[in-house]
């Protein structure tokens, strides 16, 4: 397929850095942040001289306008990694120049226009977040199947900062469906989810996943053991209640510790009290009335709450 140029740009300036023609086909689409609300006139300035040693294909001014430094047919020098910029468009978008490096509602709206021209342009049926850096790098996409990959997996940067970063998902859905293209077949394409989970790679352990991470937290902490990841697989939060090996020996120094018939202030008492003493916990379960969850006494009594155990 022959290459074309965004009809979306209004303002040129062809820097001298870049490679010449790419050597893989467009299946790539690399947005980063530019730190700094600056036109599309003083990234052309930036990009100018060769002693730069860097560029973009587009860039998108803060007042929304795209302007181009290396044509589309041409590998630019923007993502820190040869083999992602032989296959991608790199965009430069005006953002904040202090994290998460916002960008203006207008250079958003535009990028999403202008991934839309992009995958037009190259035969491309939708735009794929896979959020993770193996899995994407490892993807080999279909003929119809536009990847968005980011700076941050191949330099120690921020870029595109974690305003966009979360938007990604958004981004890839927005400019999926205005290529009439559908997001459902893949299985990969994620709005940001926030995923409770004992590890990441233990996918079958997973209790919810939350648009919300307030809510993902709370999940965690009703879940001992249990922590929060982002799409990526970043544990960003470890409930406070931390997981118990069991069996294991609690010391309870309380004389009046209800043993009730189940994991929670919900099932009934008893009757009975441990007293004061030692006892071997077999069985962990969170439930209601305790902060640090429920253990089954072995004894088959019953189960007490482990806020007045000490783990001995
Ligand atoms: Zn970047």
């Amino acid at each position: 397929m022959g290459y074309a140029n965004s009809s979306m740009v209004t303002y040129t300036k062809l820097s001298p850095n870049h490679s010449g023609q790419r050597t893989h086909s467009i299946d790539r689409i690399t947005p980063h942040c530019v730190v700094g609300q600056c036109s599309v006139e003083t990234l052309g300035n930036i990009f100018l001289p060769a002693s730069k040693q860097a560029s973009c294909n587009y860039g998108i001014g803060v007042d929304g306008r795209v302007g181009m430094y290396v044509e589309e047919k041409n590998r630019s020098w923007c993502s820190s990694s040869n083999s992602n910029d032989q296959r991608a468009v790199t965009i430069e978008c005006a953002s904040d120049t202090k994290s998460p490096y916002a960008f203006k509602d207008v250079v958003y709206q535009t990028l999403i226009k202008l991934c839309v021209d992009i995958c037009k342009r190259n035969g491309k049926k939708k735009l794929l977040w896979l959020g993770d850096k193996d899995k994407t790098l490892s993807y080999a996409p279909k003929s119809d199947e536009m990847v968005l990959t980011v700076h941050r997996w191949f330099a120690n940067k921020s870029c595109p900062g974690d305003w966009l970063y979360a938007r990604l998902g958004d981004l890839a859905e927005k400019v999926t469906a205005q290529l009439g293209g559908s997001s459902s077949g893949t299985g990969t394409t994620t709005s940001p989810m926030y995923r409770v989970r004992k590890s990441w790679s233990d996918s079958k352990s997973q209790k919810g996943a939350y648009k919300i991470l307030s809510n993902a937290k709370k999940c965690a902490d009703a879940n001992p053991g249990y922590s929060v990841f982002d799409v990526n697989g970043v544990n960003i939060y470890t409930s406070k209640t931390t997981a118990t090996e069991v069996p294991s020996l609690v010391k309870v120094s309380i004389t009046d510790l209800n043993i009730r018939k189940g994991p929670g202030t919900d099932y009934a008492k008893t009757g009975k009290f441990t007293g004061k003493g030692v006892f071997t916990i077999v069985e962990m379960k969170s439930g209601k009335g305790s902060t640090a969850g429920w253990g089954r006494l072995k004894s088959g009594a019953g189960w007490i709450s482990l806020d007045y155990c000490k783990k001995i």
